[in-house]
């Protein structure tokens, strides 16, 4: 259809008013909602819309958000207005504090803050280990409205009295499942020690384990529970398939699969950082440009491999469970898990880094006979069973069985698997062995119970 210059310009105006009044019409200033235009969003997500009105009304939130539904906006936003309602106070204690477990969420929290509060005087920063405290202490010394920090960092600074928690009065807990799967309940409970009782509370979890559920009563007050999505579902567009194939032809399957679909961004996960590195090697050998991201790492190393990854220059970036938390890489299409996770909950963590933001994405498992149980879990969770298929050449042997698994305490499995290696030309043939079905949801948190006990620390 044709359309006039000067009709044009009149429906860009029409929709702009109305991407301008979705936003508005959640309470938000006029200095947040330049911000938001500035960064091009055009409605409010579920959670956004669910949770901001409810902020700003000062009231306790406990939300159930998983990964790249917009969940830090919908605290970031109604925080920055709360606070710049109030003139700043002239030594600029912080009060606004953002825990989260890692690093890389820390920094990107402190991004949106920055972003978001363009136009608004307020002072922010970001604080987390692996890196010189001497600057962050310094930036502390000058004031800051809202700390972002990771809470090993945090404590530490405050033992070292280089910042005060006495004036907090938004106090956020970020990916709280996951701050305790990494063991931060005892820092969480300090850092609770240290700021004032009187406060607001947010708590975002991708995940709801009694744990969790715990937790949120003993920090929050007459809380309002909101949810964006289903407790422990995936993204609604991410396409799931399982690949049955022997251990020691995944690498090879991995390869044929980024090769034949061209693919140029895809997220691997392994389950350990030696076999993150072992990957990587592999791939690069193969002049496939990669790199690893885990906690061996160094935040440097780290910066610089997700830097490059969202550039392009790193086609495959390899990551273990915990170090790719947090990671936000708008519209990434493809996420592989090399080797699936022990515990369901990570399963949806990690294909959350696909289909972010309403866009669609692919979660591909390549699964071997020992991984057939984590299969099991992670459906029982979902409440769903996963597509499942093999590639033509790499077929899983019907006949193999899994070696017994060995006794703990053995850091890192040397035994190989026992099965030889196949052909792997292959055509690339599918072959289909059963379709999605959604079954009962019912039985989606029946498997959380036992989760933390099952974990092992990984990075
Ligand atoms: P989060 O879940 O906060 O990590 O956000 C996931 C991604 O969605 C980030 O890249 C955000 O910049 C983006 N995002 C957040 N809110 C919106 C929105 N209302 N419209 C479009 N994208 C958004």
């Amino acid at each position: 259809m044709h359309v006039q210059p000067e009709m044009r310009f009149y429906v860009e105006i029409v929709i702009s008013q109305t991407i301008f009044m979705s936003f508005k019409s959640l309470g938000l200033s006029d200095a947040l909602l330049r911000a938001i235009s500035k960064k091009g969003y055009t409605t409010p997500s579920p959670i956004q819309a669910k949770a901001i009105p409810l902020v700003l009304e000062r009231k306790d939130v406990l939300a159930s958000a998983q990964t790249g539904t917009g969940k830090t906006a919908g605290f970031t936003l109604p925080m920055l207005q709360l606070l710049s309602q109030q003139p700043p106070l002239r030594k600029r204690p912080i009060r606004a504090l953002v825990l989260t477990p890692t690093r890389e969420l820390a920094a990107q929290v402190y991004t949106n803050v920055k972003e978001y509060s363009t136009f608004l005087d307020i002072r922010s920063t970001v604080i987390f280990g692996g890196v010189n405290a001497k600057p962050q202490i310094a930036t502390l010394r000058n004031g800051v409205d809202i700390l972002v920090a990771t809470p090993g960092r945090l404590l530490d600074l405050h033992s070292q009295k280089a910042l005060s928690l006495a004036k907090v009065e938004m106090l956020v807990l970020d990916e709280a499942d996951r701050m305790l799967d990494m063991g931060f309940l005892r820092d969480i409970k300090r850092v609770i020690e240290l700021v004032p009782k009187r406060r607001q509370n947010l708590l975002f979890s991708a995940t709801f384990s009694k744990d969790i559920k715990k937790l949120a009563q003993s920090i929050l007050h007459n809380p309002v529970s909101v949810e964006a999505a289903p407790e422990n579902t995936t993204a609604e567009k991410v396409n799931q398939t399982v690949y049955r194939v022997d251990k020691p032809q995944k690498t090879e399957l991995l390869i044929k699969l980024i090769s034949e679909g061209n693919w140029s961004q895809v997220l691997v996960f392994t389950r350990t950082k030696h076999g993150a590195n072992r990957l990587t090697k592999k791939l690069i050998a193969k002049n496939i440009s990669a790199a690893a991201i885990h906690g061996n790492k160094t935040q440097n190393a780290r910066t610089k491999a997700l830097d490059g990854f969202k550039k392009g220059t790193i086609r495959i970036l390899v990551a273990t469970d915990i170090a790719a938390r947090g990671l936000d890489i708008p519209l990434l299409p493809h996420v592989i898990n090399y080797e699936l996770p022990n515990v369901p909950e990570d399963y949806v963590h990690r294909i959350g880094r696909t289909g972010r933001a309403g866009a669609s994405g692919e979660a591909i498992s390549l699964v071997s006979a020992e991984e057939y149980e984590y299969v099991k879990g992670i459906e029982k969770l979902l409440g769903e069973k996963l597509p499942s298929e093999e590639i033509e050449g790499f077929e899983a042997d019907p006949n193999y069985t899994p070696p017994p698994k060995q006794q703990r305490p053995q850091r890192s499995s040397k035994k190989k698997s026992n099965s030889s290696q196949k052909g792997t030309s292959g055509g690339g043939q599918k072959k289909r062995n059963n379709s999605s079905s959604n079954q009962s949801s019912n039985s989606r948190n029946s498997n959380t119970k036992n989760s933390r006990s099952r974990r092992r620390r990984r990075d």
